[in-house]
């Protein structure tokens, strides 16, 4: 007895359906791409719960007669290619004809669409794999897919989503990407709370990328355009003080497709030469258009890579035109961060520290004010050194002038005392201390604790200190709002303003208060009291960039390790000249934090020579 049998076709579905479609943000992708095939000039994206609950695509596209609203959801139905050659000059977005039936098998899907001259409207239900009745209704000519329950009879799938925001986040990424691959298609992407932006389809990449991070932010973006025999670059790049920390930024499209192309963020980022600080990304939407012969389209329905025949040629003249936009720009005009008007800083942190003292001015600053921020970390050394105590630890402190609204106004946090428990820390004796010697090098403190002579990196030390002061003050819910005089408006990417609206309380927990405030926009009132006296604006984007970017499970922890860390930015500098009570201050904080060996980055805070290995460099032991 023979034991192959044919599957049916709802399970063969269900297991293709694996490919095409993994999470939300593939559905909506996919949902896209047939609007823009259908030549839409508007498209509207509504998510449900990031988009697990419903998602819901609306188009003004051609639509389909009752004959393809029939045939749409089988496998392999497509209008759009017939013959084995058509494959290999692909200009529509889908040919598969495998999307609609993925979908259809692992959700429930109802597609209600009106053919161009049509007088109605057809509608028809999927459920699980199994068509409905095709019913005529009244609806506008276009098509509109309403997807629910996404993954409802493949658990296992279901399972492997990771939150409501990390799913939202990606769906909503997928919007944007198509948004700035089709400036000339009108697009809207909605949550059940918000709109998260709307653009207006007048063919203009500034206007859509002024939809997505602000005006202010679009406004100073620099055009480029380039060409060689084979290719074309064209598009807008930000200025080195646009970088941002996150990637989320920069956007790459290759012949209309959205694509990841490490190689050429790369050529981007040398194109910047050294006008980029490290670790930072450039904003931009690059166009890079060729021959469809000349790039292999990776056939695999998500991954969105290409290979490109030639990729050093490609490289080479994307570099070469970011460098030619930014030098034409650059020389001419001062590049300014937009400020809103009433921006809360007083003064930007400067990137370059040198000469940084007490009452000077930074030389990469050429304001005539002291730099605040070194002011008032000198001042939170000088308490550390009163009180025995990190820095601010043992009392509220005082909010600057200019910068924080008068202390009734703060909310009543409740204040921590202790000190860090003391741990073991591994043969390290409990009652460790050390002995500053001096400074050395404007960047070491030389110490000793009657066994071994140390060599303290000073920076990695206070970050140190300053992180798990504020850790505890997290833990023990010590960390104070304080409140800002001027509230700050903030224009977010849609990814960032989607997170924050989901993470709204727990930012709040540490002490970053803000609120919604129309598309995209929020309005801080509070930052955490560590910030103070920093560039309050600099680092509120740093988090939310921050935050645009982590993934998985521990967002929260992960998200209390950037606000934390980026209030390390508040740690002394290496080339600071530091006395010898801060430098008493600084190790007698050291010793009781509960890693004294690394900083929050996991790079070492010391380096130490034993009294054997000292006595064996000196030959007095062999
Ligand atoms: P593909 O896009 O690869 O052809 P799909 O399963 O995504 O396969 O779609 C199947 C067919 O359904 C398409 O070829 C198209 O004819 C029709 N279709 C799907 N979505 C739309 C839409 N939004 N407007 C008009 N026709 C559509
Ligand atoms: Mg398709």
């Amino acid at each position: 007895m023979g034991h192959i049998q044919l599957m049916s076709a709802a399970l063969a579905n269900q297991i293709a359906a694996g490919e095409v479609v993994v999470r939300p943000a593939s559905c909506v992708k996919e949902l896209i791409e047939n609007s823009l095939d259908a030549r839409a000039r508007a498209i509207q994206v509504h998510l449900r719960e990031g988009g697990i609950a419903e998602i819901v695509v609306i188009d003004d596209g051609q639509g389909m007669d009752e004959q393809d609203a029939a045939l749409a959801f089988r496998r392999h139905a497509t209008s759009k290619v017939y013959e084995p050659r058509d494959l290999v000059r692909i200009r529509t977005l889908g040919f598969r004809g495998e999307a609609l039936a993925s979908i259809a098998a692992v959700a429930r899907v109802r597609l209600t669409t009106r053919a161009v001259g049509a007088e109605t409207a057809v509608r028809v239900a999927v459920d699980g794999g199994e068509m409905g009745p095709l019913e005529t209704v009244g609806a506008p000519v276009g098509t509109r897919i309403e997807v629910r329950d996404l993954f409802y009879n493949t658990p296992a799938r279901l399972k492997y989503l990771r939150t409501v925001q990390t799913e939202q986040a990606r769906s909503v990424e997928v919007v944007q990407q198509a948004a700035l691959s089709r400036p000339d298609v009108a697009f809207s992407c909605q949550t059940e709370h918000h709109v998260l932006f709307q653009t207006p389809g007048n063919g203009d990449v500034r206007t859509v990328l002024a939809a997505l991070y602000g005006v202010g932010e679009a406004k100073q973006l620099l055009e480029l355009s380039a060409a060689s025999n084979d290719y074309r670059v064209h598009g807008l790049i930000g200025r080195p003080t646009q970088a941002r920390s996150s990637r989320g930024y920069a956007h790459l499209f290759v012949n209309g497709r959205p694509i990841r192309h490490p190689g050429i963020h790369q050529a981007v980022i040398q194109g910047y030469q050294n006008r980029l600080m490290v670790g930072k990304h450039p904003m931009y939407a690059l166009y890079v258009e060729m021959d469809p012969s000349l790039v292999d389209v990776n056939v695999h329905p998500h991954k969105a890579e290409v290979r490109f025949s030639e990729e050093q040629d490609v490289a080479r003249l994307v570099s070469q035109a970011v460098a030619a936009a930014l030098d034409g720009t650059l020389l001419a005009a001062t590049p300014v961060r937009t400020r809103q008007p009433h921006a809360t800083t007083v003064q930007p942190l400067a990137l370059d520290w040198r000469g940084a003292r007490d009452g000077q001015v930074t030389p990469a600053n050429t304001s005539p004010m002291p730099a605040p921020a070194d002011k008032a970390v000198r001042e939170g050394l000088t308490e550390m050194y009163r009180t025995g105590e990190p820095a601010r630890s043992s009392g509220r402190p005082e909010p600057t002038k200019a910068q924080f609204a008068d202390e009734s106004a703060t909310p009543a946090h409740h204040v921590s005392s202790g000190d860090v428990e003391p741990t073991d820390r591994d043969g390290w004796p409990a009652d460790w201390s050390l002995r500053p010697i001096g400074q050395a090098l404007g960047m070491y403190i030389l110490a000793d604790d009657g066994e071994s002579l140390y060599i303290i990196d000073q920076h990695a030390a206070h970050e140190r200190v300053l992180y798990e002061d504020f850790s505890r003050k997290l833990r023990e819910r010590g960390v104070f709002a304080m409140p800002l005089l001027a509230p700050l408006e903030l224009t977010l990417s849609p990814v960032a303003f989607a997170r924050a609206m989901a993470v709204q309380q727990e930012l709040a927990d540490m002490g970053l208060t803000y609120e919604p405030f129309g598309a995209q926009q929020i309005v801080i009132r509070a930052v955490p009291d560590i910030w103070q006296g920093l560039d309050v604006e600099r680092l509120a984007v740093d988090v939310f960039d921050d935050l645009q970017a982590l993934k998985g499970d521990s967002v929260i922890e992960q998200m209390r390790l950037c606000v934390a860390t980026r209030a390390c930015k508040a740690a002394v500098k290496a080339n600071w000249t530091l006395s010898p009570p801060e430098m008493e201050a600084l190790c007698r904080s050291l010793v009781k934090c509960q890693d004294p060996f690394h900083c929050p980055h996991g790079r070492p805070i010391f380096v130490r020579m034993t009294n054997g290995e000292l006595e064996r460099a000196f030959r007095r032991i062999v």
